[in-house]
Order: C-alpha cells, then sequence, then structure tokens
C-alpha cells in the first residue's frame, strides 16, 4: 500500500515545459505528499527583478540583484480550499503573474547567478528536511537533493512542449505565438544546460521519462509504479 510506505522525497527535473509541475502536483495529492514547484521561485525572483529595473532591456544587473537579494521574500501559501499552493512575493500572491512570458524570458539569466541559487536552495532544503516532498526543477537531484530517494528526470521533443505550452496559454486567452514559445524553450533549455552554476543535467541516478506520447494518466501510472517498487 502506498500509503504505508516510508516517506521519501521525490526529485522531478528535466527540460522546460515538459509537463515537470503538473505530473508532480499529481504525485504528490496521491501520496499525500507536499509539492513544491521551484520554478516558481525563480520566477518570483525574477519578477521583483523586472518590477525593479534589475533587469533591463534583457540585462541582468547582478550587483544591483545581489544587494537586493535581501529585500526578496519568496513563499508558499496554501489556498483556502486546502489542495493548491500559491506562491507570494513579498506578501502579494504572484501565482499568475510569474506565468507570463516576460517572465519566462528573463528567468535563466536571473536563474543563473549563483547568489540567487544559494539562497533559493537553501529555502528548498529546509523544505524538504522532513521528507514526504515531490520537488520539481533542474537542479533537484543534483544539487538540492542529491541523495533523493527517487530522481526523474523528464524531457519531451521541443515541438510537443511548444505545442502544448501554446495551447495551454491560448486557451487562457493569453496571445502568444507558437515561434515565440518555441523560441523561449529552446533558448532556457541552452542556457539552463550551459551555465556554470549547477546546471540542468540529469543525475546519474535519475530515470528518464520521455512523455512525448504519453498522456497525463500514463505518466502518473509510470511514476506511480516507481514509487511503489522501491
Ligand atoms: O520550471 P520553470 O520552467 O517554471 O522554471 C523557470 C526557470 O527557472 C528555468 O528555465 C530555469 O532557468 C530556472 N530554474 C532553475 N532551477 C530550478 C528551477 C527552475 O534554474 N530548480
Amino acid at each position: 500500500m502506498l500509503e504505508d510506505q516510508k516517506k521519501i522525497i521525490i526529485a522531478i527535473d528535466g527540460h522546460s515545459s515538459c509537463g515537470k509541475s503538473t505530473v508532480a502536483r499529481e504525485i504528490a495529492r496521491k501520496l499525500n505528499y507536499i509539492f513544491i514547484d521551484t520554478g516558481a521561485m525563480y520566477r518570483a525572483v525574477t519578477l521583483y527583478c523586472l518590477r525593479n529595473n534589475i533587469i533591463v532591456n534583457g540585462i541582468v544587473n547582478t550587483e544591483k540583484l545581489v544587494a537586493n537579494l535581501g529585500n526578496i521574500n519568496v513563499s508558499f501559501k496554501t489556498k483556502p480550499d486546502n489542495k493548491q499552493v500559491d506562491i507570494w512575493l513579498n506578501g502579494e500572491n504572484v501565482e499568475e503573474e510569474i506565468r507570463q512570458l516576460e517572465v519566462s524570458q528573463n528567468v535563466s539569466p536571473v536563474a543563473a547567478v549563483a547568489e540567487v541559487r544559494h539562497l533559493l536552495v537553501a529555502l528548498q532544503q529546509e523544505m524538504g528536511h522532513a521528507k514526504g516532498i515531490v520537488m520539481d526543477g533542474r537542479d533537484i537531484g543534483t544539487v538540492v537533493f542529491p541523495k533523493a530517494e527517487l530522481k526523474i528526470f523528464m524531457t519531451a521533443g521541443a515541438d510537443v512542449r511548444a505545442r502544448r505550452r501554446f495551447d495551454e496559454l491560448t486557451a487562457k486567452g493569453v496571445q502568444v505565438s507558437y515561434e515565440e514559445i518555441k523560441a523561449n524553450i529552446v533558448e532556457r533549455d541552452r542556457y539552463d544546460e550551459t551555465r556554470e552554476e549547477s546546471p540542468l543535467r540529469r543525475a546519474d541516478d535519475a530515470i528518464v521519462l520521455d512523455n512525448s506520447n504519453m498522456t497525463r494518466e500514463e505518466q502518473l501510472e509510470w511514476v506511480i509504479d516507481r514509487v511503489k517498487n522501491m
């Protein structure tokens, strides 16, 4: 029985827009675990930078960002329905705003700043110290929880990922072009994989989940099977 199993840490890393958070959230619900979307934390810091002229014309003023880190408070709060967690930035719910394309287009250079990573990684490690957590991001299995009991590396073809994200945004009424979305996905992967500070890579002991041709239900089943077999 899943409920009887010892609580573990599940680390889900992988490429941009391959549905990591969706799968992680559903696994957490099924196991009664805490779910943490670490990308939301980097996005919240990016939103702060955009609002405070720390990013101008796509260039991050690293010195100013580091000097401002003490003024940036990022946290998660559970919604009144007790089901979903939202990200808050300095007392404001920014869950919606951080998903905008402008944030997506500026987040990778912010996430490459070592001081930003050190701050957020320390918060993430604190959140997972009691285990019973599903965390998704880029460096969870390699840096945040190198001893996580289950590590999954998710990926899918860039066209599939761009199409899914395009459909999702247009369904919400957001005006974007498919080309713009795809370019952002490809560029973020390139940036995340080549940065010096904890680049995106598959941990040696992570299992790959390529979900190009899988439904959400199939992905969930795939992960749950791995949890059962632990
Ligand atoms: O997961 P999401 O696509 O929302 O993440 C946004 C960006 O945050 C990524 O493209 C990456 O640059 C950064 N990120 C990271 N490390 C994490 C999570 C996200 O560098 N653990």
